[in-house]
C-alpha cells in the first residue's frame, strides 16, 4: 500500500512538471485530437462561432443553476407596445379575411397593405431615430403570432421584413449613409424589402451559392467607378414579387486585384433597388396556395457601385458572418410565433368544437379517443407557449443564442405540426372542407412552409442543434479546437495543455455524478423550489449531467465521424432540446404564479419531456457503434433502468376536460387566438356556440334525460327539438327561447361551406 501511495505521489509530481506532463500525456492526446477533429469548412466555422450561449450551456454542462434561471425576467411590453397591440393590431385583425385573401384574391387587400405600411407593421425592428417602431422581441413575437391565428399569409408578410433581411442587416452593419437613406424608407413602407439567398442549386447548403459578383470598372450615374458586375438566379424569395429593394447574397471575386490581394473575397450582401437596370423580378411561386408574395429574382451582368455592399467595401466577403450573427433573432421569433399561433388557435377552437359537436348523444370531447388527441393539443400548446416565452426572454436579455434559436425553430414548428394534425383529426370533415367557415385548413396547408424555411427541419435537428451545441455549449471543446488548429503548434500545445486536465476532471465528475444520481433517483439533488415540481428539477439536473457525460464520450470516441452520424447526434440534440423545453415549462409555471389550473398541463409536459429524454438516450445507446462504451454509459446513467414513462391517460383526460370549460385557464392558454364577437366570423361563430352551449348545459341535460325516458323523440335537433321539449313541458318558454338561439348557433358552428360548381371552376387555360 505504501509503495502504491509513493508511486502515485511520484506520478503526480511528475505530472505537475509542465514539460514532462506535456511530453508524456498532452502531446499524444493533442495529436489524437487533431486527427479526430471534424474538418470544418470556413462557413461551418463561422456558423459555429456566431451568436451566444445562455441557459443551453448550463444544461449542456450538467450543472444548471436553477435559482438564477428562475430569477430571469419574464418577457413584458412597454406602454407603447401595449398600446399598439390593443389598437393597431386589433384593427388589423378585424380587417383580415383569410378565405378572401387565399382563395379569392391570392393577395392581401389593398387596404390591408396600406394599413400595414401606414402603421409601420414592417418596421418593428427599425430604430425610432429612423422612424421605426423599435419593438422588443416580446412584442414582435406576440404581434406575428396573433396575426397568424387569423391569416398565415398576412403573418408571413409582416414577419419577413421584421426577420433576417435588409432592415436587420442595415441596422447592424449599414454605413451611416445607407442607414440614413434606407431605414426611413423601409420604416414608412415606401420601400418593401426582400432578401435573396436561396437559388435552384443552393438551398440548405447556402454557403455554396453559385451567384457571383466580379469587382471591375463600370459606369454608374454617368461616371466610371469601381463596382461589381453581378449575376444571380434566386428562387423561393418571400416578398420578391412586390419588393422595391433587394438584399442579395452572392460570392465576390476580385480577379484584377482592384481591392487588394485577395481574389476570392467570399459571400457578400448588397442592397439593390429593384428598378435598377438589369434587375429582373420573376413571376410568383404558389407556396401551398398561401397568398403571401413569394417568387424569383435574377440578373445578368448587372453593374452596381461598391458602396451598395451592406456596410460598404469593408464588409466585402463578410456576408456569411453577418447572416450567421443576425440569424438568431429572426429564427427565435418568426417561425416559432407561427407555431405558437397554431397551438393557441387549435387549443381554443378544438376545445370548443369538441364540446359543440355531438355524436352518439354526447359531445365528441367526452370520448376517450378524442380526449387522447385533445390532451396532446393542450399539453403541447403549454410547451409551445413556454418555449416561445423563454426564447424571447433570452433575446430580450440581449443574447443572440444560436443553439437555443435552432432548438426553438425546430421543435416549435414540429410541435405545431403535431398539434395541427391532432386538431384536424378532431375536426375531421369540418377541418377539411375549405371555405369562409374553416379556420384550420389554410394553417394545415401552410405547415410545411414553417418546417422548410430558416433552416429546413431535418438539417436543423441532424446537424445544427447538437453539432453547434456540442462546441458552443461545451466548457472546453471550442477552445480545444482552436488550440488544435492554431498554426503556431507550440502555442497550440500550451493552450491545449491548460485545458486538457480541467476537461478530464469535468468528465470524471460527470461520470461519478451520473452514476450516483441514477442509483438514488437524484433524491439528494437540491431543488430550487419546494412542492411537487421539485422532483422534476432533480430529474432534469440528473439528465443534464448524463448529457454532459454522453456528449464527451461521443465526441471523444467518434471525433469527426460524429458529424456524419447525424442520427446519433440528432438524439443528443433531442436530449438538450427536451431539457430546454422542460425548463421553459417550469419557468412559465413559476412566472405565472403556480396556477392551480395548470397542474395537469405542467405534469403532462414534464412527464413527456423526461420520457423523450429517456427514449433518446436508449436509442443512442442501442445504436452507438462502440458497444462496450454504450454499455458502460447505460450502466452509469440508468444503473437501475430507465423508468421514465409516457404521461398517464388520466392527464390527457384532465386536459381535455379543461379545454372544454370556459375558464381563466382557457383564456390564459389561448390568449393569442383572435376571435370576433360575431356569429358570422370564422372563429367567432365557434366561440359563441360553445359559450351558449355551456350556458344552457343544464337544459341540455334535461333534454337528454327526457329523451332517455321517451318523453321526447330521440335524435331531434334545432327547432324540432325545442318544440318537442316545450310541448312535453320539459322546458318553459324562456328556456325554449334560450335553447332555440343556442341550437341555431350550434348548427352554424358545425356547418361547412358549399359552393355552386361554376364558382369553383378554374379559368380556361387561354384566359389565364
Ligand atoms: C415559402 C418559402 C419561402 C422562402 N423564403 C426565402 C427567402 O425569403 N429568402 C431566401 O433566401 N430563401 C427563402 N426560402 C428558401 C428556404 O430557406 C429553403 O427552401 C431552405 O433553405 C431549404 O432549401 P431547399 O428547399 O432547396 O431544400 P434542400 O436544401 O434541397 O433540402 C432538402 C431536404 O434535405 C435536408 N438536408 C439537406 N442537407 C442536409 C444535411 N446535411 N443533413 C440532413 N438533412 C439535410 C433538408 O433538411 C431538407 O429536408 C424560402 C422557401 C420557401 C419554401
Amino acid at each position: 500500500m505504501e509503495i502504491l501511495i509513493i508511486v502515485l505521489i511520484a506520478l503526480l509530481l511528475l505530472l505537475a512538471i509542465g514539460d514532462i506532463r506535456r511530453a508524456l500525456i498532452t502531446r499524444p492526446v493533442f495529436a489524437f485530437f487533431q486527427r479526430v477533429l471534424p474538418p470544418l469548412s470556413p462557413t461551418e466555422r463561422e456558423a459555429m462561432q456566431a451568436g451566444d450561449t445562455w441557459w443551453d450551456a448550463e444544461l449542456f454542462q450538467g450543472r444548471p443553476n436553477w435559482q438564477a434561471f428562475l430569477q430571469t425576467n419574464a418577457p413584458h411590453f412597454t406602454p407603447e407596445e401595449q398600446d399598439f397591440i390593443d389598437n393597431q393590431l386589433e384593427t388589423l385583425l378585424a380587417m383580415l379575411d383569410d378565405f378572401e385573401i387565399v382563395q379569392e384574391d391570392c393577395d392581401l387587400p389593398e387596404a390591408v397593405w396600406a394599413y400595414l405600411r401606414k402603421e409601420k407593421f414592417f418596421a418593428m425592428i427599425i430604430g425610432r431615430e429612423f422612424g421605426g417602431l423599435d419593438f422588443s422581441p416580446a412584442a414582435n413575437s406576440h404581434i406575428v403570432s396573433r396575426i397568424a391565428t387569423r391569416s398565415i399569409s398576412a403573418a408571413v408578410t409582416v414577419m419577413v421584413p421584421n426577420s433576417l433581411g435588409p432592415g436587420e442587416l442595415l441596422t447592424h452593419y449599414g454605413t451611416t449613409e445607407q442607414k440614413d437613406y434606407w431605414l426611413p424608407r423601409l420604416a414608412s413602407g415606401e420601400d418593401i424589402p426582400c432578401f435573396a439567398l436561396t437559388g435552384p442549386e443552393a438551398g440548405s447548403d447556402a454557403g455554396s451559392i453559385p451567384d457571383t459578383g466580379i469587382i471591375c470598372r463600370g459606369e454608374h450615374d454617368g461616371k466610371e467607378v469601381v463596382g461589381i458586375r453581378l449575376n444571380w438566379d434566386k428562387r423561393y424569395i418571400t416578398l420578391a414579387p412586390v419588393a422595391t429593394v433587394l438584399g442579395l447574397a452572392f460570392k465576390l471575386y476580385d480577379p484584377d486585384g482592384l481591392l487588394g490581394d485577395d481574389k476570392e473575397l467570399g459571400i457578400t450582401c448588397a442592397l439593390i433597388p429593384t428598378n435598377h437596370p438589369g434587375v429582373e423580378t420573376g413571376a410568383r411561386h404558389l407556396p401551398l396556395n398561401q397568398a403571401f408574395m413569394n417568387g424569383t429574382t435574377y440578373g445578368k451582368d448587372v453593374f452596381v457601385p461598391l458602396d451598395w455592399i451592406i456596410g460598404g467595401p469593408d464588409y466585402a466577403g463578410k456576408g456569411w458572418q453577418m447572416l450567421m450573427e443576425c440569424l438568431s433573432a429572426g429564427r427565435g421569433i418568426s417561425l416559432p410565433a407561427l407555431a405558437a399561433a397554431t397551438g393557441h388557435l387549435s387549443e381554443r377552437m378544438t376545445g370548443a368544437y369538441a364540446y359543440v359537436r355531438r355524436q352518439f348523444g354526447l359531445p365528441i370531447g367526452k370520448f376517450e379517443g378524442v380526449q387522447a388527441a385533445m390532451g396532446k393539443i393542450g399539453g403541447t400548446n403549454y410547451i409551445l407557449e413556454s418555449m416561445r416565452r423563454l426564447t424571447v426572454t433570452a433575446l430580450m436579455a440581449g443574447k443572440s443564442p444560436s443553439v437555443i434559436t435552432a432548438m426553438t425553430k425546430y421543435h416549435m414548428t414540429e410541435m405545431g405540426r403535431q398539434v395541427m394534425d391532432a386538431a384536424m383529426d378532431i375536426h375531421a370533415g369540418k377541418g377539411i372542407q375549405l371555405g369562409p367557415k374553416n379556420y384550420l385548413g389554410h394553417g394545415f396547408m401552410a405547415t410545411p412552409v414553417s418546417i422548410t424555411v430558416e433552416g429546413a427541419n431535418i438539417l436543423t435537428r441532424s446537424l445544427m442543434i447538437f453539432g453547434q451545441g456540442a462546441t458552443r455549449c461545451h466548457p472546453y471543446v471550442l477552445a480545444e479546437m482552436e488550440a488544435a488548429s492554431n498554426p503556431n503548434q507550440d502555442q497550440g500545445l500550451l493552450d491545449f495543455d491548460a485545458l486538457l486536465f480541467r476537461h478530464i476532471r469535468f468528465g470524471l465528475a460527470n461520470a461519478g455524478g451520473s452514476f450516483l444520481m441514477g442509483l438514488t433517483a437524484a433524491r439528494w439533488v437540491k431543488s430550487p423550489v419546494s412542492g411537487w415540481t421539485g422532483r422534476y428539477y432533480q430529474q432534469l439536473t440528473r439528465m443534464s449531467r448524463a448529457l454532459a457525460l454522453t456528449a464527451d464520450v461521443a465526441m471523444l470516441s467518434l471525433g469527426g465521424d460524429l458529424k456524419r452520424k447525424e442520427m446519433l447526434s440528432a438524439r443528443l440534440g433531442d436530449v438538450l432540446s427536451h431539457l430546454y423545453m422542460a425548463s421553459a415549462v417550469l419557468k412559465r409555471y413559476e412566472d405565472e404564479g403556480r396556477q392551480a389550473g395548470d397542474h395537469d398541463y405542467v405534469k403532462w409536459a414534464l412527464t413527456h419531456h423526461l420520457y423523450e429524454i429517456g427514449r433518446a438516450f436508449q436509442e443512442f445507446f442501442a445504436n452507438f457503434p462502440n458497444r462496450w462504451l454504450a454499455w458502460t454509459l447505460r450502466l452509469l446513467i440508468f444503473p437501475v433502468g430507465n423508468h421514465y414513462k409516457r404521461p398517464a391517460d388520466r392527464l390527457y383526460q384532465a386536459i381535455a376536460e379543461s379545454m372544454m370549460e370556459p375558464s381563466v385557464t382557457r383564456e390564459r392558454h389561448t390568449f393569442l387566438c383572435y376571435w370576433k364577437d360575431d356569429p358570422n366570423d370564422v372563429t367567432g361563430h365557434m366561440e359563441l356556440a360553445f359559450r351558449a352551449m355551456k350556458t344552457n348545459r343544464e337544459l341540455y341535460k334535461k333534454l337528454s334525460k327526457a329523451e332517455k325516458r321517451g318523453d321526447i323523440p330521440p335524435d331531434l335537433n334545432g327547432e324540432a327539438l325545442v318544440a318537442a321539449a316545450l310541448e312535453a313541458k320539459i322546458v318553459d318558454a324562456a328556456d325554449a327561447e334560450s335553447l332555440q338561439a343556442c341550437e341555431a348557433l350550434r348548427i352554424t358552428a358545425v356547418a361547412v361551406d358549399q359552393f355552386a360548381p361554376e364558382t369553383l371552376r378554374r379559368q380556361p387555360k387561354e384566359a389565364r
